[in-house]
């Protein structure tokens, strides 16, 4: 697999995800695990990035430097490991924006690749919800599924194209597999 670049869904497959949504920085909990599994991934030499969906932002639920402290603090807890993200793109919108960076739509995805100037079918995007995939099948990436957050309920609706993604418990068993690859 000569996979180059990584790219990771936050919630549900670094940290908890929370249905009432991630707030503030003591709201973002890594998930066990998950920071070593980056660090794993760097270790291998992918470059690392992350792309999220935060329409927290744009419901009001917190703002933009609320935004930047949870990040602050994944990347020192990351940091403490030995691991780093080389970046993390945000979609700021609601589902009724209509813009082209919420997934399921390839936005982020396309801007990460061109940033990378990786080809997309060397990008791998882990996620832990049906629209990850199908953002990253969209960009002409390779999708993983993991059964943290979402996953175990994303697990029972891959069905047509989707139906063939590798799942795997978590992050780190997913980077354990690339690492084998
Ligand atoms: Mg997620
Ligand atoms: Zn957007």
């Amino acid at each position: 697999m000569a996979a180059t670049l990584v790219i990771l869904d936050r919630d549900g497959v670094i940290n908890e995800d929370s249905k009432d949504y991630v707030k503030s920085a003591d709201e973002w909990i890594p998930l066990p695990g998950s920071l070593e599994a980056i660090a794993h991934l760097n270790a291998l030499g992918f470059t690392v990035a992350v792309a999220s969906n935060q329409s927290g932002l744009a419901r009001g639920y917190f703002d933009r430097q609320t935004l930047r402290s949870m990040h602050r603090k994944f990347r020192r807890l990351l940091g403490a490991v030995d691991g780093h993200v080389d970046r993390i793109e945000v979609c700021p919108h609601g589902p009724d924006d209509d813009c082209s960076c919420r997934k399921p739509k390839p936005g982020l995805i396309r801007r990460l690749i061109r940033r990378f100037d990786a080809e997309p079918d060397d990008v791998i995007v882990i996620g832990d919800s049906l629209r990850d995939l199908e953002a990253a099948a969209a960009a002409g990436a390779r999708a993983v599924l993991v059964r943290t957050g979402n996953g175990r309920e994303t697990e029972k609706q891959l069905s047509g194209s989707l139906a063939g993604t590798p799942v795997y418990d978590d992050l780190a068993q997913a980077a354990r597999a690339l690492s084998e690859n």
